[in-house]
């Protein structure tokens, strides 16, 4: 059979040691940090971990220019610890899920947030906010057998050199064991996916000629640089 058009290349992650991590599909953890979830004008607490999704084609790596998205007026920055399964599994037991993590990366969440809290103050779903092309930069991948397994340490960001977000990382409200847990109940988590664990305190917006830095302490450094507006 001839193929109608060529299928998209798969999107592949560069790691640390000189390979590729073919992405399969992106969840992203909501409120994970209290801070954060007081400066969205929310209570946090520990009710079950909420997520959303996002196509594995909006990841790209360390040195990108993203293009200022259309329909926003208020683009903003979200810096993440990111976790790579390496493999599947449903119903996974927190004290197994560690098994299931190929490695780990810093990330960047970037979310049109007007759109984003227009669509949560009026029950609808957060796609046009949060789902947005070249929205999840993501850095070196480092596999567990290399920085073992991420709980603690420092996560910031600048914007031009500039001290926005910091925090450490076991601020965490939702552990990655946890995390790993609550999604394989909804869905089988596969090889190739990521969970994007939550933004700290400290979001905002960026502009045209911003530069984005990310670091998390023992993964390599994340830097994008915010472009024009492409989208007519
Ligand atoms: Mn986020």
């Amino acid at each position: 059979m001839t193929l109608v058009f060529e299928p998209q290349a798969p999107v592949l992650a560069p790691t640390s040691d000189g390979r590729l991590f073919p992405v399969r599909r992106l969840f992203c953890i909501g409120r994970n940090y209290a801070a954060h979830a007081r400066e969205m004008g929310k209570d946090p607490d520990r009710d079950p971990p909420f997520y959303f999704t996002k196509w594995a084609e909006t990841v790209v790596g360390d040195g990108t220019t993203i293009a200022y998205p259309p329909q926003t007026k208020n683009f903003h920055y979200e810096a993440e610890l990111v976790v790579a399964i390496g493999e599947g599994g449903a119903n996974i037991a927190e004290d197994k899920a560690l098994e299931h993590v190929f490695g780990y990366a810093t990330g960047l969440d970037m979310t049109r947030r007007d759109l984003q809290l227009e669509a949560r103050d009026k029950g609808r779903p957060w796609d046009t906010g949060k789902n947005v092309e070249q929205s999840s930069p993501l850095g070196l991948i480092h596999p567990v057998g290399e920085v073992g397994h991420i709980s603690q340490g420092e996560i910031r960001l600048t914007v031009n050199g500039v001290e926005k977000q910091k925090a450490d990382l076991t601020e965490l409200i939702w552990s990655v064991e946890e995390v790993i847990a609550c999604v394989s109940q909804a869905y089988t988590l596969q090889a190739g996916d990521l969970i994007y664990t939550g933004t700290p305190a400290g979001v905002g917006p960026v502009v045209p000629g911003d530069v984005i830095c990310i670091t998390v302490a023992g993964l390599s450094d994340l830097t994008v640089t915010v472009g024009e507006p492409t989208h007519g």
